[in-house]
Formats: structure tokens, sequence, C-alpha cells
């Protein structure tokens, strides 16, 4: 059984969640004890009596903590990358891949934390000094998604400990494996005790209790646009600082003038690669008439020969679908879509097992072809491996089609032309915008986040994490 960690101590839960691996759903990945509401409560008093100390600990001892960290997470990267595609159905390298990047994000947060600094600004007034320094926030409520265990947990742990505050950090009930492994990474590492605390179990529980609980100065919250206007609620009606990074419906725009390979490679990457679970990924590709057949026939052939299999297969290249939940949100969308009147030109089929026979999520990735802007499948967030495909006349209406959607996180394109790749830079309306590269991959040491309704509040990751998890204040003093 593995516990909740509150005040330093390994704390068993009233009761308990049994986690399968969605690649072969006989094997049982842990048993993880479930925090109750008073439990919540005693992590956040924990992290509230151990703000103090560790605000005014020297940056070399917050250093050391996630040099450690960081350290550790990148020697066990097989391990934890193992445990992880265990956990939510990613192929061993993509999960190697985040555990790395999650090593990473904590050697970056490490010099943040000897980095972070303020100005000397001159005043108005004759003989008065005005210094601006940055302070940490203070208790920090930590909820996050399924789809990445171990990163999104490490980009919001990481800044929040270099800056100097506390944590309380609630994983989604899906995945609680990756984060009780970092819980434990940390207290090695020699955090002091009530600096980190983990309290898994219910978003309506312990999830809630960090929301409305005074004692907790700042929520940074990771899921779904629903949720997330939850916690700006609770967060807008006690004054606590928060920030939210939501949903996708990410758009890819194939220019004419596009190279086809780098086209479809970024396609197929950002469409199914993790099985479309990820929040960057690109469900809607905005094609010009001139390349369009050529493009949906090359795209076809390669996703015919794309093999979905069990996440640690040596070969697989898109593992299961998380749970039996999502699995039934995305053969809805499928079924959605054909009653709108799509073509499904390839895939979409649900298969009971692996290549070996081992019971699992799996799904074949689809294509829809001849969708119009309004139909449900371009407009709502499916988070599977569910694509459409909108033909569109000339890059205008390419730009005007892709930025037309309520969400604005990552947003791409595939031109040779400079003019139009600049000009998309410019006027895509997304956080995030890539040219010849997928909308789903990022670099760990620079800004994450989105605009409309995909963010809210400053970005995470990289130098930039300093404006959530520090709070500016200005002195003056009179010489
Ligand atoms: P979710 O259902 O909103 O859950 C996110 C977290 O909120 C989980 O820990 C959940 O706990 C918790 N929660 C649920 N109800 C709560 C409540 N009433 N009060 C407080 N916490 C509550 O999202 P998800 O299904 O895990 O994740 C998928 C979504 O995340 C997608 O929409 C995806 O686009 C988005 N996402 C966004 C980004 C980004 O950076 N923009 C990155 C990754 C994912 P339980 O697990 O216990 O329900």
């Amino acid at each position: 059984m593995f516990k909740n960690l509150i005040n330093g101590e390994w704390v068993d839960g009233p009761r308990a969640s049994r986690n399968i691996n969605p690649s072969d759903t006989r094997d049982l990945v842990g048993e993880y004890a479930q925090a109750d509401v008073a439990q919540t409560r005693a992590a956040i008093a924990a992290a509230r009596a151990a703000f103090g100390a560790w605000s005014l600990a020297t940056p070399q001892r917050r250093f050391d903590v996630l040099d450690a960290a960081g350290a550790e997470i990148l020697a066990r990267r097989a391990e934890l990358g193992d445990l992880l595609a265990r956990e939510e159905g990613k192929t061993l390298p993509e999960a190697i891949g985040e555990v790395v990047r999650a090593g990473n994000i904590f050697k970056f947060f490490a010099g943040e934390a000897l980095r972070v600094g303020g100005e000397v600004i001159p005043s108005v007034r004759p003989g008065v000094g005005v210094e601006v320094t940055r302070e940490p926030v203070g208790v920090v409520g930590l909820i996050t998604p399924w789809n990445f265990p171990i990163a999104i947990p490490a980009w919001k742990i990481a800044p929040a400990l270099a800056f100097g505050n506390s944590v309380v950090l609630k994983p989604a009930d899906l995945v609680p494996g990756s984060a009780w492994q970092l819980a434990d990474i940390l207290k090695r590492a020699g955090l002091p005790d009530g600096v980190f605390n983990l309290v898994m179990g219910r978003g309506s529980e312990v999830g809630a209790e960090l929301l409305e609980n005074r004692q907790v100065d700042a929520i940074s919250f990771t899921g779904s646009v629903a949720t997330g206007q939850r916690v700006a609620a609770a967060c807008v009606a006690r004054g606590a600082k928060f920030q939210l990074e939501m949903g996708g419906k990410n758009p890819f725009v194939v220019l004419d003038d596009a190279d086809l390979d780098v086209a479809v490679a970024a396609a197929v990457n950002s469409g199914f690669f993790s099985t479309g679970q990820r929040c960057t990924a690109s469900s809607r590709l905005i094609v010009t008439e001139g390349i369009h057949d050529r493009f949906v026939a090359a795209m076809v052939d390669r996703m015919t020969s794309l093999r979905v299999d069990d996440a640690r297969q040596a070969g697989t290249d898109i593992g299961p679908v998380v749970d039996e939940r999502q699995l039934a949100q995305d053969l809805e969308y499928i079924a959605i879509a054909r009653a709108e009147g799509a073509t499904l030109a390839v895939g979409g089929e649900a298969l009971p097992a692996s290549s070996a026979g081992a019971p699992g999520f799996y799904l074949t990735p689809a294509l829809f072809t001849g969708t119009s802007p309004a139909m449900r499948i371009n407009q709502e967030e499916v988070f599977g491996p569910v694509v459409s495909v909108i033909k569109a006349k000339d890059y205008d209406e390419a730009l005007a089609l892709a930025n037309d959607t309520p969400f604005g996180l990552a947003t791409g394109i595939a031109t040779t032309s400079l003019k139009h790749a600049t000009h998309f830079k410019r006027h895509a309306q997304a956080g995030m915008v890539m040219v010849n590269l997928p909308t789903a991959g990022v670099d760990y040491h620079v800004p994450f986040g989105g605009r409309k309704a995909s963010s809210h509040g400053p970005r995470e990751q990289g130098k930039y994490a300093a404006e959530f998890y520090t709070t500016v204040k200005t002195a003056y003093t009179q010489a």
C-alpha cells in the first residue's frame, strides 16, 4: 500500500484505490491510500507550519534539494518510465521521455532558486531608494491531471519549492503512482518535514478542500475546463491566487506549399502519439484545397502502418486509452461525427486486447474527412486519438478557421513560405505556435500556456514561473 505523505510521515487513509494498467487490465499497478478531508486539513496545516523556515532557507539549500531530486529522477528514468507506462498507457519511449523532462525541470528550477532576484529602481523623490523583491506566496495547493503523471506535478512542485513555498499536491486519482514516487524522492532528497505533502484521493473531496481552505494561499490547477471553472470560482470567492491550464482544440494548418512528409509527420505526432491524450494535441487539421487529397491519402497510409499495442511492447506506436470511461467518450465522439455526416477515412475501431492477448482499452487512430467547422468533432475536446480534416480555400481562410475556437493553447502550420510562417506566428490566437513542428512537442525550460478558454494566469515552466510562485514587494527607504 502506497501512503500519503503528511508532515514527513507516511499516513494510511480511510480508503484505498486499486489502479490498473490500461494495457492489461489484469495487472494491478498499485494500491494507494486515499486521504479524506481531515487528512487534507492536516497536510495543509503541516505546510503552513513548515512555510516560515522554508521561505527563509538559503537558495543554496533549496538548490541542493531540487538538484538531488532531479538527479535521482534522471538516474531512475527506466524504472519510473516503466511505472508511468503501466499506470497511464503512454508508450515506453514516451514515458521515459516524460520522466527525463521531469528530472530536467527539477534541475532547471534548482538553478532558478539561485537566480531569482529583484531590482533597484530610482525614486522620483530625492534621497529615497526603491527596491523591488520577490517573496514566496505561502502554502500552494497543486491539482494535476492524469495525462502527464510526472511532468505536470514536476513543473508545479519544482518552482513552488525553488521560490520558497510549501506544497500540498493532489494528483489525479487515475495516476497516483508517479506522484507518490516524486514524494518519496523529495523526502529522501532532504526536504524538511511538512514542506511537501502528498494527498491522494478524490477531486470532489481532497481537491475541493484545497480550494476552500483559507490556509491555502494559491492554487495551480491543470485539467478540464469544467473543473477549472470551479477552481476559479472558489479562489475568486476567497481571494486566493490561482493559475489554470485547461483544454485545447488545437489546429494544425497544412498549406499547398508544405513539404508533405513534414506535414504528415507533424500531424500524426500531434494527433495520435500519447494516444491523442495531450492538451496540445492537434485534433483539427485545416488543409488547403491544392494539397488536401494528397495529404489525406498520405495520412491514411501512415496511420494504417501505426501499431496500436501494449504500451511497454517494443515497436508500439500508440498505447491504450487511459481507462474505460475515456474509451467510451472517444467512441461516442466517433459516433457523433458519423451521425453529423463526417466521413471516417480510417481507424476508430476499439480492439479488445493487445497482440499478446492482454485485455485493455485499445482504439485505432481515427481520421475524419469532409467535416465542417460547426460539427461537434471540431468544437469540443475529445481527448483521444480522433482527428478531423477541414478543407480551406486558401491561407486566409485557414488562419480564420484555426482561430475560430474558444480555446487558444497550441497551434501549428506546415508551410515552406517564410511569408506565411511569419504572418501565422503573429496572428495565430494561441499561447504556443509551431512552424513545421508538432503542436504537442514542447521544451521544458520555456513558457508553457495558452489563451482564451485554455488558460488563465501566468505561464508555467521556465523563468516565467516566478510570476505565479512569488509575489512582488516594493520597499521604499529614506537614506
Ligand atoms: P479533470 O477531470 O478536470 O481533473 C483534473 C484534476 O482536478 C484531478 O486531480 C481531479 O481529481 C481534480 N478535481 C476534480 N474535481 C475537482 C473538484 N471539484 N475540486 C478540485 N479538484 C477537482 O481533468 P483530467 O480529466 O484529469 O485531465 C484532462 C484535461 O486536462 C483535458 O481537458 C486536458 O486538455 C487538460 N490538460 C491541460 C493541460 C494544459 O497544460 N493546458 C495539460 C494537461 C491536461 P480526480 O482525478 O480525483 O477527479
